[in-house]
């Protein structure tokens, strides 16, 4: 029998992570999953416990990383990733995103593992130029509030890249842009749970602004598929997954309005500092060189998405507090 690869998953307990855990396991890896659950949820993997492939250790990342035995792949995935999250733990942030990569970039160098970082089309800040390709470096507020995400989101790119580069490290970066899908947390007051959230208890809808930001809003089926294919490419410069697809966050409150057929409104509350105007992603490499394209329309993944958040536990449904 052949051995099975051995992947090293870290932020396993979150929402990309799990779907990443999920996909592993199906294509017959030996998945070991690390989370410190600061921000994910067991829930999220327990269907994988009774795996013999599957192994999971609660761990802060940030701190040293050891793995015993082989390791054929890296996917750090760790880091808080919605605005409310990073601005209540900035210091965690900047850590698992720096530190936390350093200590997995050792790893992957000593057992001679490929690794693959989860980059964010938040290193764009709030760009100039739309849609955004990976030549674009981007505007971003060093000491602005999403400072703390965005900077070590760039750190975390260059370390990687110095790796590849200094000690022949195989190394894959994705830049992901707006991912949703199942497994989301309803409270982690990202646009989609929030809006899905509030139309479920029948509160309004919460516009930050004028609602007239975009975002491109990408399936959560889609982007593993990118992941995947990017992983085993041998493409070692960023690469951009996302759905180009882009709206503005108020035509985003109508889809949900009429997808949950609520009779709430929206209402509209102050933008926060350094809401990036605008995103999309521009896909061209990934198409040509991955292949990939998102195959998910908005109207088919919120309708999945939308039926997961109904059938969660209703204090689940009831507790928001940010
Ligand atoms: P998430 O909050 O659901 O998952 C992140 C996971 O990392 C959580 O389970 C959390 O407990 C864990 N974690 C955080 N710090 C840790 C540490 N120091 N040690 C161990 N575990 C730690 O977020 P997500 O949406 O699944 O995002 C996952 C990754 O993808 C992040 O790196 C994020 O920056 C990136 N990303 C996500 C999106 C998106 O739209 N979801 C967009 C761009 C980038
Ligand atoms: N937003 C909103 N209402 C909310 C939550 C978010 O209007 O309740 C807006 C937010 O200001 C931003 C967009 O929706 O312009 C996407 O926000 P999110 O936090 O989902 O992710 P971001 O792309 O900003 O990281």
């Amino acid at each position: 029998m052949a051995t099975r690869k051995r992947i090293l998953i870290t932020g396993a307990a979150g929402f990309l992570g799990s779907h990443l855990c999920d996909r592993f396991i199906k294509e017959d890896f030996h998945v070991i999953a690390m989370d410190n659950l600061i921000t994910g949820d067991l829930r999220n993997i327990e269907h994988l416990f009774k795996l013999e492939n599957f192994e999971f250790y609660n761990h802060d990342v940030s701190t040293f990383v050891y793995v015993s035995g082989e390791l054929d792949y890296i996917l750090h995935f760790a880091s808080p990733a919605s605005p409310i999250d990073y601005l209540k733990i900035p210091i965690q942030t900047l850590k698992v995103g720096s530190l936390g990569t350093h200590n997995l970039l050792g790893l992957a160098k000593h057992k001679n593992a490929r690794m693959l970082i989860a980059s964010t089309s938040e290193i764009y800040g709030d760009p100039s130029v739309n849609p955004q390709p990976e030549e674009y470096w981007g505007n971003v507020n060093t000491v602005g509030p999403r400072g703390v995400y965005d900077e070590a989101k760039r750190f975390q790119e260059s370390i990687t890249m110095a790796y590849h580069t200094f000690h022949g490290l195989e190394t894959r970066i994705v830049r992901i842009f707006n991912t949703y899908g199942p497994r989301m947390r309803l409270n982690d007051g990202r646009v989609l749970p929030a809006f899905i959230g509030q139309a479920i208890r029948g509160e309004d809808l919460t516009v930050f602004g004028d609602g007239s930001q975009t975002r491109s809003f990408c399936y959560v089926d889609d982007l593993i598929e990118g992941i995947y294919r990017l992983l085993f490419s041998d493409y070692a410069l960023p690469m951009n997954i996302g759905n180009p697809s882009e709206i503005t966050i108020k035509e985003f409150g109508e889809e949900i309005i009429k997808l949950t057929g609520t009779s709430q409104k929206m209402v509209y509350k102050d933008l926060p500092t350094d809401d990036p105007k605008q995103r999309r992603p521009d896909i061209t490499k990934a198409r040509a060189i991955l292949g990939w394209e998102p195959k998910v329309s908005r109207e088919e993944g919120l309708k999945i998405t939308y039926d997961y958040f109904k059938s969660l536990p209703q204090d689940v449904i009831e507790k928001v507090e940010h």
